[in-house]
């Protein structure tokens, strides 16, 4: 068995201390849970999708000169990142109404947003993870202004590029969750993308035919759960397209869009 040291277990993920000092190892389980994990189970490849997946998007975000914490994948289930000082602050970003956005304001789930929503909430499951202001965050620490200016200038960037991903394979960016770490050279300290992008923490509609392709399958008692992540890794060009599956895809789409 494994004889590196087990830094933290998570929800979703172990980190295990890396090979050399300032790195760590992201392991990608295939365990679910839903509302601050009271409902539990399991998505049978969900953490080999994810590790891909991840590693795809942050690739991608890195390329637009998005700094990650990503250094490269290691295999199936595991990822080398760089070890940050996490910022317990989770960023939702918002396109469509969904999720706790319509169940608080009422707001019909569905609805194209006028303009995209940043949200905060601070992470502790003892509390639920509550929402806070940028003004919760300056008063109690978690984050400086300059740290908090620099999220709200990635999460955009982030939102603007993936809308775009996603929309040329016909998937709908509803809305998602990113995480942000500090990284400390001398006496400075730099913001990054940590944590990972996935259908974990996604909403994921499919254009044409508003399907879920996300974690809400397992949320909602759906069912499919596997499918939706194969094919949104399918769909990214991650996973061989099965033909027979293709064809009838074309034409569902066809049908749907009545050519
Ligand atoms: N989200 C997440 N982790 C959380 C809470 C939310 O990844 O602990 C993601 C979720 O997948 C969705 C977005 O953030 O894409 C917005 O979630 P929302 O606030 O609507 O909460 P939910 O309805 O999931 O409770």
């Amino acid at each position: 068995m494994s004889r590196r040291r087990q830094i933290y277990e998570g929800k979703a993920k172990i980190l295990y201390e890396g090979p050399e000092p300032g790195t760590i190892i992201q392991y990608f389980k295939d365990d679910a849970t839903a509302f601050n994990a009271q409902k539990k189970g399991m998505i049978s490849g969900k953490g080999v999708i994810n590790n891909r997946v991840s590693e795809h998007i942050f690739t991608l975000l890195s390329g637009i000169g998005i700094p990650t914490h990503f250094i490269r994948r290691l295999n199936m289930r595991e990822q080398l990142v760089k070890q940050v000082e996490i910022i317990p602050i989770e960023v939702v970003i918002r396109n469509v109404a969904a999720g706790s956005l319509s169940k608080r304001l009422g707001i019909e789930e569905g609805t194209q947003l006028p303009r995209t929503i940043i949200e905060y909430y601070y992470k502790d499951d003892a509390l639920n993870d509550p929402m806070v202001a940028d003004e919760h965050i300056a008063c109690f620490g978690w984050a400086t202004q300059e740290e908090m200016h620099d999220i709200a200038d990635m999460a955009i960037r982030v939102n603007d590029f993936m809308s775009g991903l996603f929309a040329a394979i016909n998937i709908r960016l509803v809305d998602f969750k990113l995480e942000f770490g500090r990284i400390w050279e001398n006496d400075y300290s730099r913001v990054l993308l940590a944590d990972e992008i996935s259908p974990d923490g996604c909403r994921l509609w499919d254009m044409v035919t508003n399907e879920k392709l996300d974690k809400d399958r397992f949320r909602q008692d759906l069912g499919g759960e596997v499918e939706a992540y194969q094919e949104i890794a399918r769909r990214l060009g991650l996973l061989p397209v099965d033909p027979d599956t293709e064809v009838l895809d074309l034409e569902s789409h066809r049908k749907n869009r009545g050519l």
